[in-house]
């Protein structure tokens, strides 16, 4: 697997001995300090990254392309590569990446609810779930009854306008590796079967890696792929079952490093490694989750009766629908009562709202799809109907933003992105925009900021 053998450590700097006023003396402490000289300058050229391989205007200008004809985005996606797991080991590529490019300092904030089709699809569109449809894994359609599910490809539940389809709508070319949201068809996108493969767990990632990048090789006139996406579902699978602080984490992390360094060779191969850019993310992060944390429902039972029917989804999010006729408000008084009685289990780690109360900067109440009442458990704590004897010890997301357990990681790195840069954390709907700048194509409306590209891309001249 290749690695970067670029200097990992800046050189020694030695304090040259004092001078003498003897002639010899004097010439060896010239030598010193001009080999004192030369480490501070290659330690200032090493830290600043402008090392002999890079151009002077390396951050203030995109740098031009050398051997593809228009922009590419590749944009991956770890899932549930929580902020932080960057530092669990050594991971040379990712560390390459973010050295030599730009990275959000606090990790890339998900939207809420902090799960992954809601996640993925809001990086996808740039809007918040509210706005793009996708609310949570499992929702229903209160206009019609219809339930969502992750294996539904029907165009009416996703909303907005995802990457590929914008690519598309400008006649340029998305390959889509497997993305939440892809294989919908809709408007100028049909999901091609040669750019938009059938999901599939099964598929190893060094098979996922080269068909990426077996997309850029293309035979005669066909177009290079403006936008190439990579989906890998792990860490998060071993983070749901052993929690985020085992060590089969740190080898998931260590074995997305090697994809990370797969890719990167194969673009060094064709060329294409200094004229991509690569976006390197997740969807949101992961927190420890265990038996001492649980809320049970069945223990509001002497104040409000909470059937499993009216609950849409329950564990880090609770999300309950009553019947018509039975008053939300009335439900989430009563809720709020058992939970404050100090008679209830872990009753004070569980908030719930009526949808329109919560706070305004979670984004989540403009949709007919999410629930009249959420609940919000503190972070680590699961919501459940019942107790049973199935262990809860492991990993768990879907929590409120705020948490930094809930974040990712945002690298960006490229012709188009700063060396050795970092920007402030930013929420993931900004990501639509950045990808749509890059391949200087107009992006449908969205939740992100129009000017946010400007923040965080070096200007095209
Ligand atoms: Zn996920």
């Amino acid at each position: 697997m290749a690695r970067n053998s670029e200097p990992t450590t800046a050189p020694l700097l030695h304090t040259p001995a004092a001078a003498t006023t003897t002639k010899l003396n004097k010439f060896v402490a010239l030598l010193a300090f001009l080999s004192l000289a030369s480490a501070v300058v290659f330690a200032v050229l090493y830290f600043s990254n402008l090392g002999s391989a890079s151009k002077a205007n390396d951050d203030k200008a995109a740098r031009p392309l050398s051997t593809l004809r228009r922009p590419a985005v590749v944009l991956i996606s770890s899932d549930g590569f929580r902020f932080g797991y960057e530092h669990k080991t050594d991971l040379p590529n990712i560390r390459r990446l973010i050295s030599n490019g730009t990275s959000a300092d606090a990790g890339l904030i998900s939207s809420f609810p902090t799960l992954t089709f809601p996640n993925h699809y809001s990086i996808a569109t740039g809007l918040y779930p509210s706005h793009h449809g996708i609310v949570n894994h499992k929702f229903v359609d209160p206009a019609t009854g219809d339930r969502f599910n992750m294996s539904s490809h029907d165009p009416r539940w996703w909303l907005g306008e995802p990457l590929w389809e914008t690519v598309a709508r400008h006649n340029l070319t998305a390959a889509v590796y497997s993305w939440p949201g892809s294989e919908v068809k809709k408007g100028a996108w049909d999901c091609p079967p040669k750019y938009c493969p059938p999901y599939n767990l099964s598929v190893p990632f060094e098979e996922r890696v080269d068909a990426a990048l077996a997309y850029f090789d293309t035979d005669g006139d066909e177009e290079v792929p403006s936008l190439v996406t990579l989906y890998f579902d792990q860490p998060d699978h071993l983070g749901h079952q052993f929690g985020p602080d085992d060590e089969v984490i740190t080898e998931s992390v260590a074995r997305i490093d090697d994809m990370i360094g797969r890719l990167i060779a194969g673009l060094e191969e064709r060329r294409l490694f200094e004229d991509v850019n690569i976006v390197l993310l997740g969807d949101h992060g992961m927190v420890g989750t265990c038996e001492s944390k649980l809320v049970f429902l069945e223990d509001l039972s002497p104040w409000v009766d909470v059937p499993r029917d009216w609950v849409e989804y329950y564990s880090t999010l609770l999300s309950v629908r009553p019947p018509p006729g039975v008053s939300p408000a009335e439900v989430v008084e009563k809720m709020r009562r058992g939970l404050g009685s100090g008679r209830v289990e872990n009753g004070a780690k569980l908030r719930v709202y009526l949808k329109e109360e919560l706070p305004g900067r979670l984004h989540y109440s403009d949709s007919e799809r999410i629930p009249p009442i959420i609940g919000m458990p503190d972070e680590g704590y699961l919501v459940l109907l019942k107790r049973s004897n199935r262990s809860q010890c492991g990993g768990a997301h879907g929590y409120d933003n705020a948490y930094f357990s809930m974040r990712s990681i945002f690298v960006g790195h490229g012709p188009r992105f700063r060396k050795g840069w970092q920007v402030p954390s930013f929420e993931n709907v900004e990501v639509y925009n950045v990808v749509n700048a890059i391949l200087g194509i107009d992006g449908a409306p969205n939740d992100g900021s129009p000017s946010f590209p400007q923040s965080i891309l070096l200007p095209t001249k």
